[in-house]
C-alpha cells in the first residue's frame, strides 16, 4: 500500500485540493479521499491536508494520465524520412510504400528497441497508457517466429522497461484490398507477409500475447481485425471469440479511396458496413473514422465506440477531418492516438484537433463545451473516452483505476499565474512536454524533472539501433 498526497488534482468531477489516494501493490487506485465536492474550487477544506501518513507527497497540480488509444511504436524511427515530395500525387498511399519498404528491417531486438523509446516519449509528454495495434508478427520470410507472438513479447518487454501501461493489440490481417468481387479481398501482397496470418494462426498469436501480457500490471490483451479491406465480415465476426471480453480496435474511414471501395465492393460506408454486421457497442474503437456522413454520425455516437483520433498523424498523411462537433454533439466519445508516432504529445493531438476545426470553421473555442475552457472540455473527454478504448472499467484518478499521475511543473515559466483549467489551457495551446515535470504509472514514478527514468537505457539501444537499420 503506498498513500500519495496531492496538493491540487484534477479528478472526474473537477479539481480538488490536499487529495489523498491510497495505492495498492498493483498499482491501483484503492481509494481517493477530497473531492471538488468537499473541498471546492480553490479551496483547502481537506481537515486530512497534512502530509502525516504519506509516502509521497505531489506539490505540482496533477492531472490524469492521458491514454494513447492508438499506436504502431516501430514507426516511431521512420519520423521525417516520408517528407520528400514525390513526382507523383503524395498521399497516405505513397507513405505505406515508403513504410512497407523500411519494414523488413526489422527484427525483434529492432521492435524493443525503438518502442522502447517511443513509450519514453509518450510518458515524458503524458501518456500514461498505451494501445499498441501490433500488426508486424512474423519473421521476414514471413512464417511464424517459433513463438508465434515474439513480437508483442518485444512491445510487452518494452512497456515492462519504460513503465508505461500497454493494452496489446495484436492485429488480424489477411488481404490485400477490396475487389474483385461483392464482399470479396484481393491477395495480400508480398510487401504485407509479416502481417499475414490466417485465423487458427491468429488465434495462436493472441494466446501467447496473453501469456507476455499477464506479466505486466495491468497488461491487457484485446484485439484488431486491421480494416475492412484487410479482414472480411465473416472473419471479423469468427475472430471475434478470441477477443474474450477484451478492447476492439480497428482502422475504419480513413481515406476516401478506401470509403469509395467499400460503398462499390460492400454496398456500404465503411463504418456504416461495420454497424450493420458488427455488435458495435463500448468495447470497439473505431480508429479515425475520419470520413462520414450524417447516419453514420448519429449511428457512431449512439453506439458507445469511442472514435480513436489520431490529429497529428491524420494531418501529416492528409486524411482529412474528423467530424468531432458533430460526434461529441450527439453524445459520441473520443481518444485520441499517436499512430505512426511522426510526433508524440497528447497536448499536440488535441491542439491539432482543435485548431483544423477552427481553420475549417473560421471560429474559436468550437470543441468546447458552452462556457468551458476548451482544454479542460478536451482533456476531460479523452481521458474518459481513451480509457474505454483500452478496456478499463473507470477514469481518471479514481477507486478501480490505475495511479497515472502528470504532474505539471508549477514553476514553469509558461505556467506563471495559471491555476486549474488555465493550466491546461496554456499546457495545451501555449507550451509543449517541457511543462510536464513528474509522471506516475500504476503508482511507480517513469519520469523526473521532466525525464523517464528508463531515458539513458534505452537512448543508447535506440543510437546502435538506428545506425544498424540506416536510412530507407
Ligand atoms: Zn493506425
Amino acid at each position: 500500500m503506498q498513500r500519495f498526497l496531492l496538493r491540487r488534482a484534477l479528478l472526474p468531477d473537477g479539481w480538488a485540493s490536499d487529495v489523498r489516494v491510497e495505492v495498492d501493490a498493483h498499482g491501483t487506485v484503492t481509494s481517493v479521499t477530497g473531492s471538488a465536492a468537499t473541498t471546492g474550487v480553490g479551496g483547502s477544506g481537506d481537515p486530512a491536508g497534512s502530509a502525516v501518513d504519506c509516502d509521497v507527497v505531489i506539490r505540482g497540480p496533477v492531472v490524469p494520465g492521458v491514454p494513447n488509444v492508438h499506436s504502431h511504436a516501430f514507426q516511431r524511427v521512420m519520423s521525417g524520412w516520408t517528407e520528400r515530395a514525390d513526382s507523383s500525387h503524395d498521399s497516405f498511399w505513397t507513405w505505406r510504400e515508403v513504410m512497407y519498404a523500411f519494414v523488413d528491417r526489422f527484427g525483434p531486438d529492432e521492435i524493443e528497441a525503438v518502442s522502447s523509446l517511443a513509450y519514453v516519449e509518450m510518458l515524458e509528454s503524458g501518456f500514461t497508457a498505451v494501445g499498441e495495434f501490433h500488426y508486424l508478427h512474423h519473421s521476414p520470410s514471413g512464417d511464424p517466429y517459433d513463438d508465434p507472438a515474439e513480437t508483442g513479447g518485444r512491445v510487452c518487454a518494452a512497456a515492462e522497461r519504460t513503465g508505461i501501461g500497454l493494452t496489446l493489440l495484436p492485429v488480424f490481417y489477411r488481404h490485400g484490398g477490396f475487389g474483385p468481387g461483392a464482399d470479396a479481398r484481393r491477395p495480400a501482397e508480398p510487401a504485407q507477409r509479416r502481417f499475414v496470418s490466417r485465423p487458427d494462426v491468429f488465434e495462436r498469436i493472441v494466446a501467447s500475447t496473453r501469456r507476455h501480457a499477464s506479466h505486466l500490471p495491468g497488461g491487457t490483451v484485446g484485439i484488431a481485425p486491421h480494416s475492412l479491406r484487410a479482414a472480411t465480415t465473416a472473419e471479423i465476426t469468427e475472430i471475434r471469440a478470441v477477443a474474450g471480453d477484451g478492447p476492439i480496435h480497428i482502422h475504419v474511414a480513413e481515406q476516401m479511396a478506401e470509403v469509395e471501395a467499400a460503398i462499390r465492393y460492400l454496398g456500404a460506408r465503411p463504418v456504416a458496413h461495420l454497424l450493420d454486421t458488427q455488435p458495435v457497442d463500448e468495447r470497439w474503437c473505431l480508429v479515425h473514422a475520419t470520413h462520414l456522413d450524417d447516419g453514420e454520425v448519429v449511428r457512431g455516437a449512439a453506439s458507445g465506440a469511442a472514435a480513436g483520433l489520431c490529429p497529428v498523424t491524420e494531418a501529416n498523411l492528409g486524411d482529412g477531418l474528423f467530424r468531432a462537433r458533430e460526434w461529441l454533439d450527439a453524445g459520441g466519445s473520443i481518444g485520441v492516438g499517436s499512430d505512426s508516432n511522426v510526433r508524440i504529445d497528447p497536448a499536440d493531438e488535441l491542439r491539432t484537433l482543435e485548431y483544423g476545426h477552427r481553420l475549417v470553421d473560421r471560429r474559436r473555442a468550437v470543441l468546447a463545451d458552452p462556457y468551458q475552457s476548451t482544454g479542460r472540455t478536451l482533456f476531460d473527454r479523452v481521458v474518459e473516452g481513451g480509457a474505454r478504448a483500452l478496456g478499463r472499467s473507470c477514469h481518471g484518478i479514481a477507486p478501480g483505476g490505475p495511479a497515472d499521475f502528470v504532474v505539471l511543473d508549477g514553476n514553469h515559466p509558461v505556467l506563471a499565474g495559471r491555476d486549474d483549467d488555465a493550466l491546461l489551457d496554456t499546457w495545451i495551446f501555449g507550451a509543449d512536454a517541457r511543462v510536464v515535470d513528474e509522471v506516475w504509472a500504476r503508482g511507480r514514478q517513469v519520469v523526473a524533472g521532466g525525464r523517464a527514468i528508463a531515458r539513458d537505457a534505452v537512448e543508447a539501444e535506440w543510437f546502435a539501433t538506428v545506425r544498424r537499420m540506416g536510412a530507407p
